[in-house]
Parts: C-alpha cells; structure tokens; sequence
C-alpha cells in the first residue's frame, strides 16, 4: 500500500513517501481503508524528534477517518463496511482511569499515529475501541480533521475546571488546538480572549466565539489586564509555552488557573514563582483526553454545535507540504490529506 512515513528525525522532507505491505488486523483490531488523515502538531513534534522519540519509521497520523475493511476474530462490535474516525489515544479499556473516560490516566497510555502507525497511508489498523462510528452526514475531510484538537481542548478545559462567567485566555488560538479551544470555551457560557496574530484570523475567531482578540507579545498580560478590569483571567489556556509562558502567568487573576496541554515553541520557561504563591495560582499538567473529552465532542458536533475549520486539503504525496503549512503559523484551522 502507499504511504508516508518518518524515516530519520528531523525537517519536513524527513517524510518520505514509500509502498509497505498492507497491514493485517490482529485479533482484537480493525483494517481501515483510511479517506482522509488530519495533520497536527503532534505529527511535527513526532516528526521533529526533540519533544518525544519512538521507534522509526514510523507512518503518523492521530487523525484519521475511513472503512472498516477487515476485523479481527475477536471483534464484537464493529462491523465491515462501517465508517469509523480514530479515537487518538490508545488506553487498556479495562483500569479504573478507562471505565471513568479517563484513558489519559492510564498505564498503558499511548497515541494513535506515535506508538502505533496512524493514517498517512492507504490502509491502518486500530485496536477495535479506537474505531469510533462517524457520526450521522458528516464528511471525511471533517470526520478526520477534529478528534485530538476538540478532545484535547475538551480536557484541558475540564482539567482547568472552566465555568460559567469565567475568563478564559486561549493562547495560540488559531491552530486546530486553540480554535476547538475558544468554541468550547464559548459553548461552556464563559467569555473567550484569543491570541493570535492577523486582523482577518482575530475575525473568524470571533465569529466562533471570542469575545475579544489580542496579538501575542510582551505586552499581551497588560492588555488582558485592561480587558478584564485590571484583573487578569480565571484561567488560561496555554499549550504554546516557552515563547509565550511568562506573560501567561502575568496575565492571571488572583487564584487563577493556568492549565498546560503542550509545548509547541520549547519546554523550558521562566516561572515568577513570586506571582505563583502571592496569587495562589494554580499550575495543571494535562496530557491527551479521555474517552468522555471524546464522547463530550462528538455529542455537540452531531448537534452542530461546533464548526471545525479546514483551511486546506492535499493529496497524501504532499504531506511534507502539509508540514510546512502548518509550521509557517499562518494557518486557521487545519489541513487534512485525502487518500
Ligand atoms: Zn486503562
């Protein structure tokens, strides 16, 4: 079958596109003939090697949407022929952590497309209680463009314990992550500050629903500040980091809740640990989502109450092109290969 494949750490062209053997289901998995496979900074990060590093080569690819063609012997519940999108983390189905939806807990904790091979090719296997039914009228192009970023934003939100009323900084808000991020915080009746650079991109945001958009920048907490009546947010929603991390933590009510869901620009900040304990701030880690992030999202898609973007859709052969777009910042939204 085609793909395209990590083959060395390192740029875009890192990806090469090569025919491998299609892959057989094992007993408990599913064979999807894959239509159309996301990109996100997952696979750039993966790509990249400096963040994370597993067994090369690797196919990526979290996102993905197609057929079941083949299940194996001990599939119960999905059936050939069936449309199923990928659920992006890998968890055992069985530990506490994943009978409460909380699969990002488990100890088996992996990701589809990084511990196991993902849809950047013409054929995928998943285990069976990652293929997810698409639901009701909705597209591939879609289908494959919303689980991590929706179900991730879903549990940092969650993990950030975001109500009603609350201000909420979404950083780095016109990516797949922050865009997902500011409709679901808007969704949750709270008032949404976006960053991001770009009058054009401020305003599709805010046709999503941010009620306010500032530029990234050393000046980014006082102009939060004066948004917020010299208070600062509730919570911020930072996944941008090192580039971006100070003036998060500048920008924070007192009692604020600062929740970190990735690392985009580096993994080491400078912390104002004056700030952290004169403010009572609270700092939350959160790694991947659980199956409820997941359910939660898929729930308000099936009742339109979330808009995904695609900004642009390539052929698989130009995966490495798809790699650049997204790493130029200039995107709203995501790009998604088809099959
Ligand atoms: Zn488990």
């Amino acid at each position: 079958m085609r793909a395209v494949h990590i083959e060395r750490y390192g740029p875009a062209e890192s990806l090469a596109r090569v025919e491998v053997p299609t892959p057989q289901p094992a007993a408990d998995e599913v064979l999807v003939q894959v239509q159309a496979c996301g990109v996100n900074r997952l696979d750039l990060l993966l790509r990249e090697g400096r963040v994370f590093q597993v067994p090369l080569p690797r196919i990526p690819g979290t996102d993905f949407a197609g057929t079941i063609v083949a299940i194996g012997e001990q599939v119960r519940d999905r059936r050939v022929g069936e449309r199923v999108l990928a659920a992006p983390i890998l968890s055992c189905g069985h530990c506490g952590h994943c009978l409460q939806g909380e699969d990002n807990l488990c100890q088996a904790f992996g990701t589809v497309g990084s511990s196991i091979d993902g849809g950047y090719a013409a054929y995928a296997r998943l285990p069976a209680r990652n293929a997810v039914p698409v639901p009701e009228g909705l597209d591939w192009i879609t289908a494959a463009s919303f689980a991590l970023t929706y179900a991730t934003a879903a549990a940092m939100l969650r993990r950030g314990r975001l109500g009603a009323g609350e201000s909420v900084l979404v950083l780095g808000a016109s990516g797949g992550l922050g865009h997902a991020a500011v409709q679901l915080a808007h969704q949750a009746g709270a008032r949404v500050i976006a960053v991001c650079r770009g009058t054009q991109r401020g305003e599709a945001l805010r046709a999503v629903g941010a009620d306010a958009v500032v530029e990234p920048g050393p000046q980014l907490a006082a102009q939060v500040r004066e948004l917020t009546g010299g208070q600062g947010v509730a919570l911020v929603f930072e996944h941008v980091a090192a580039q971006t991390f100070a003036q998060s933590v500048a920008a924070l009510a007192p009692q604020g809740r600062l929740v970190l869901g990735g690392v985009t620009t580096g993994t080491e900040a400078t912390l104002d640990l004056k700030a952290v304990f004169a403010n009572r701030l609270e700092l939350l880690g959160c790694r991947g989502s659980g199956r409820r992030d997941l359910d939660q999202v898929l729930d308000l898609l099936a009742r339109g109450r979330l808009r995904p973007h695609v900004e642009q859709v390539l052929p698989l052969e130009r995966a490495a092109e798809a790699h650049r777009r997204l790493e130029s910042g200039t995107l709203l939204g995501k790009v998604v290969l088809t099959l």
